[in-house]
Parts: C-alpha cells; structure tokens; sequence
C-alpha cells in the first residue's frame, strides 16, 4: 500500500518540487528557509524582456523565468519598483535589491554584481531612418550621433571599441527611437527583438532596423556581490530549468512581438498599393471603354456618312457600285438572278429652269421616298448620278424587274409633286448572265435607258 502511495506521490507530485529536493545543498535549503523573500529590481521599460505595467506588475521574459526560479527555491521573489534603469542599478548597487533580473555581465557592473550563466542571448541591432539603405556595423558610425538609454551595457562596450562614435543618451529606449526618427540622431543601438518592439510603440514610420552590431546581449541573473550562497542558488536554478520551459517562454513573448504589428503594417501596406493599382486600372479601363463607345460610334457615322447621299439620305454611288459588286459575286457563286434597273427623270433641266434648283430638289427627294416605300426591304435604292437612280433587285428576274419598273413609273406619273409639276421617268432594265462582269452589267443597263430615251421616254426597256 505504502509503495503505491509512494509512486503516485512521485507521479503526480510537482516535479519541480522534486528538482528542489535534489538541486539544493542543506546549507542553501537553510539560507532559503530564513530568507523568506528575495528582493528584484528590474528594467521598468525593456519588452519584450521585461517591463512593470500600468498595475505595477513585473512583465515580460524576466517575469516568467522569475517565477519558474521562485518555485524552484520555494520563497517569492519580490520586486522592487523603479522608474528607469539606471534606477534600477542605483539600487542594486545600494543593496537595496538582492538581485537584478536579466542583464549583461561587464566589468563596471561586476564589480558590485556576480552573474549566473546566461539564460537568454539576442541579436543587438542598429536602427536608423528608412532612408539608410544600411549600417554596416557599429564601425560605419564613427563621427556620427547614436542614441541609446543610459547605462545599458553598450555605454561601456562603445567607449571601449567605438571611442570615436557621438551618443547620446536617454531615459529609455523609446526615447532614443524618437530622437533618430526625428534626425537629432543618427542611429540607435539595442536588441532586434526589443527595438521591433518599440518601434511600433513609438508608432513611427520612418525608422527601421538597418544593420547588426558584432555584439551580443548575453543575459544572465545578477546577484549582490556579498551573497556568495544566493549566487550558487540562482546558477543551479538558471543550470536547472528544463529546455523546454525556456523554450515555452521564450516562444510565448518572441510570438507577440514579431508577429503583432510587424505583419499588420506590411498587410496594410499591400492593402493600400492593391487599392490603388486596382482604382488606377477601374479608371483607366473605364476611361478606355468609354472612348472606344464613342469611337466606335463616330465610326458608324463616318461609315454612314461616306455610303449616304446628303440630299436624298440614299445609298451614294460608291455604296451602291459596291452592292451591285457583291451581287454579282453572290451570284456567281451560288447562281440564281437579280436586275438592275437604272432610271433618269425625263426634262429635269427643265424642271430646274422653270422652277427653281430647290424645287429640283424637292422632286428627287419626293421620287427617292416614292421609290423607297414602294419596293422590298431586300431592294437595294442608290442615288446614281445628278438625276439618275440604281435599283438592285436580288433574286428577281427580268420579267419581275420589269413589272416592278413599270409600276414605278406609274407611280411616279401619277404622283402630284410640287407646283403640279408633271414628272415621269425613264428605265433601263438589266438582268444578270452568268459570266457578267459589273460593268457589262452597268453597260447594258445603260443602252436600255438610253433606248427608252430614244423612244420618246417614260418607259421601260428591257435587256
Ligand atoms: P433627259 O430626259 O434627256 O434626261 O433630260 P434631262 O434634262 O433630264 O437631262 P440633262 O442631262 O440635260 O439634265 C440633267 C439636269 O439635272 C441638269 C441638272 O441641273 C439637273 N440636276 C442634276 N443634279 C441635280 C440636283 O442635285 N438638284 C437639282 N435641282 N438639279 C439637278
Ligand atoms: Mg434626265
Ligand atoms: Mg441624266
């Protein structure tokens, strides 16, 4: 029964417990016991690594290893509000906290501080406007101005290497954003992973991260110098934590930060180009329709137009040679017949000299609509010359083109035109031979007109 107890106890009971009761020696068990707390400071200002929120709580990183560390030792860790970092090291140094949470190990601060192993390593970056194309390392800054918050590790390591570099400093690393982004300074100097972050912030536009320093943030417990058995504590701790914990972790606030915002920007960005690209391609191609309609149709007046005669509104000559044309093609390439009947108003001068050129006009116009109303939609009236018309007449023969020639000229005798004015016509008729070229076609037309000339006029001659 009891070894039952016993392996469900070691199943189910917390393993970090367990770690505990091996990690520690007696004497650190001891000191843990009548600590009871231990007391943190920490960078108020620094995401993803750490920071104190609006209700005063320890965030970030730091925070979630702080809490895998203090179940591990099995006493709270406390943390002791400040409002920067510099702060924050100024306490340290009084012993004032026992412990800071997550920094680089140098030797100013060594000689007040012991350090654990590191625990996280990040890349240091440089950031600068958008319009530097790219820094190449700290190196490609001599002479020029670099903002970074005061006291953070890279004050030393640049008065060290980079002696001939101009910095700045500021309260934090935001501030030293908004001087670059501003122009007072050139560059800023901090981790990739916490500058993304605080550009965002910062919410301006025109910096971004421009190159990479040969630095590394290396980032470890700092224990008061004159606890030798807390630094033996916090290293087992740091030693002990399982991968996957500091993965978890780690992956927890890396996530945040890169994706939040960073894919967001980028998203609206392309958003906004898409947009716009697609409202220049809406305009352009409305634009082009629309001047294609109003192409196409003047090219359907001018069309109109060059196939029309103006005082009749018939079919000119070109067109109507062109019908005649493509009837004689259709025929000879699928048989069957048609006519044409050519026929020119008898004494029009006449007409002219007694009555007037508009009154003229006025009986082509009359005898065009007569005509026109009187024949078969698949007629086809054209306007031959000054006071001469062309009637094709598809799938008609002679005797057929010569009973609708006849009635047309009845009509035309019997019409009442303008002032009384007696009017008759003259008709030549035609019909189609296989073999016939348009002109012998046309030619023919023509003797039969001028026969019915000859023969006294207001008749019809057929071929
Ligand atoms: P015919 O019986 O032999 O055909 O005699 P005609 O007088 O009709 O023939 P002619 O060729 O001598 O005269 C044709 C006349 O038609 C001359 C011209 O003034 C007139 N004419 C031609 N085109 C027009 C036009 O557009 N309007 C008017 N008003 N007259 C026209
Ligand atoms: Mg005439
Ligand atoms: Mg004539």
């Amino acid at each position: 029964m009891r070894v039952i107890q016993f392996l469900l106890f070691f199943l189910f009971s917390s393993h970090l417990l367990a770690v505990e009761q091996l990690l520690f020696s007696d004497k650190e068990k001891e000191y843990l016991a009548s600590k009871q707390q231990i007391t943190m400071c920490i960078d108020p200002d620094w995401l993803p690594f750490e920071a104190i929120n609006a209700q005063g709580k320890h965030v970030g990183l730091s925070a979630d290893f702080m809490e895998e560390y203090s179940k591990m030792m099995g006493i709270p860790i406390q943390l002791v509000p400040t409002k920067s970092w510099s702060e924050s090291l100024h306490k340290a140094k009084a012993r004032e906290c026992d412990i800071l949470s997550m920094l680089n190990e140098s030797p100013e601060r060594s000689a007040y501080l012991n350090f654990t192993a590191p625990y996280v390593t990040a890349a240091v970056a440089l950031v600068s406007r958008s319009d530097v194309l790219f820094i190449d390392g700290l190196s490609a800054l001599q002479g020029k101005v670099l903002a970074m918050p005061k006291n953070y590790i890279y004050e030393e390591l640049i008065r060290r290497d980079y002696p001939l570099i101009q910095v700045v400093y500021t309260k934090n690393q935001k501030e030293a954003i908004k001087l670059v982004s501003s122009g007072k300074a050139y560059a800023s100097i901090g981790t990739q992973i916490s500058m993304l972050r605080d550009i965002q912030e910062v919410a301006t536009t025109n910096v971004k991260v421009a190159g990479f320093t040969e630095y590394k943030s290396v980032l470890r417990v700092g224990v008061r110098k004159d606890d030798e058995l807390l630094l033996s504590i916090f290293s087992k701790a740091v030693d002990n934590l399982p991968p996957q914990k500091t993965n978890q972790i780690l992956q927890r606030w890396y996530s945040v930060t890169v994706q939040s915002k960073v894919d967001q920007t980028l998203l609206w960005q392309l958003l906004v180009v898409f947009f716009l690209i697609s409202m220049i391609f809406v305009v352009r191609f409305r634009s082009i329709r629309q001047f294609n309609k109003i192409l196409k149709e003047k090219n359907k007046q001018l069309e109109r137009i060059s196939q029309t005669d103006h005082l009749t509104g018939l079919f000119n000559r070109l067109k109507t040679d062109a019908v005649i044309k493509a009837e004689v093609a259709r025929a000879e390439r699928y048989g069957g017949s048609f006519c044409v009947m050519l026929f020119d108003i008898d004494h029009f001068k006449a007409v002219n000299d007694n009555c007037g050129h508009q009154i003229g006009d006025k009986v082509l116009i009359e005898i065009s609509n007569l005509v026109r109303t009187n024949i078969r939609e698949s007629d086809i009236l054209g306007r031959w010359g000054g006071e001469e018309f062309m009637l094709v007449t598809p799938e008609m023969d002679i005797s057929g083109a010569e009973k609708l020639a006849n009635k047309l000229r009845l009509l035309v005798q019997d019409h009442i035109f303008p002032n009384q004015i007696d009017i008759t016509v003259s008709f030549g008729v035609a019909e189609y031979k296989m073999g016939d070229s348009p002109d012998a076609l046309l030619n023919t037309a023509d003797k039969m007109l001028y026969k019915s000339k000859e023969a006294g006029r207001n008749r019809v001659t057929i071929s």
